[in-house]
Formats: C-alpha cells, structure tokens, sequence
C-alpha cells in the first residue's frame, strides 16, 4: 500500500489524521525492519521475514500486486565482491523483482 492508501484507510475511523503521522510510522517501521518500502511503487509491505542481518528480495507481481519476501542473505558477499574495485559504500541494499506471480503467469 502506498502511505496516501495507508492514510486513506486510518481515516475511515480516525478522520483527524494527518499525513506525517502515517509517514512518521512508516519511518519507523522500516527503521525497525518490519516493514519494506519498496523503491519502484514508492508502496510499503510488512516484512514478512526474520532476518536480520539479511538482504530481503522482493518478487513484484505486475499484474496482481503479490508481493512476496525472500531471504537474499547469500547475495550480501557476492554484491560485495561485485564493487569491490571500486571505493563504493553502500549504505543499503534495494534488491525489487518485477514480473508476474505463479498464478497470473499459469
Ligand atoms: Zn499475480
């Protein structure tokens, strides 16, 4: 859901919120790792995963909205090996695969 969804649906039983307390929420929730933003729709979803310290990869289904979480923890080291010649920091890893679910592509 994109934040202005978010809002859209509080408002149904708290009609006095406003914007920044949804983004402030949402802020947090994905400081905390337990929701994604996805970078491509500007949209969030809840994490779905335990991981800490791992990379979440997320499948987009164009055609649905599906959205599922997994575990890219063994792509850290090759993304690492991958920019290692280059003086490269990465603050965070964005990892968004588009394309069509196991039941809109049957
Ligand atoms: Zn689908």
């Amino acid at each position: 859901m994109t934040a202005y969804q978010i809002l859209g649906a509080l408002q149904q039983s708290e009609p006095d919120i406003a914007p920044p307390t949804v983004y402030r929420a949402l802020t947090a929730l994905t400081e905390q790792g337990r929701a994604h933003r996805l970078e491509s729709l500007k949209a969030f979803v809840p994490c779905r995963c335990a991981h800490e310290q791992s990379l979440p990869v997320l499948t987009i289904c164009d055609d649905c909205g599906t959205v599922e979480e997994h575990d890219g923890g063994d792509l850290v080291s090759k993304l690492t090996a991958l920019i290692a010649d280059s003086a490269f920091v990465p603050d965070r890893h964005i990892v968004e695969l588009h394309g069509q679910c196991r039941a809109c592509s049957a």
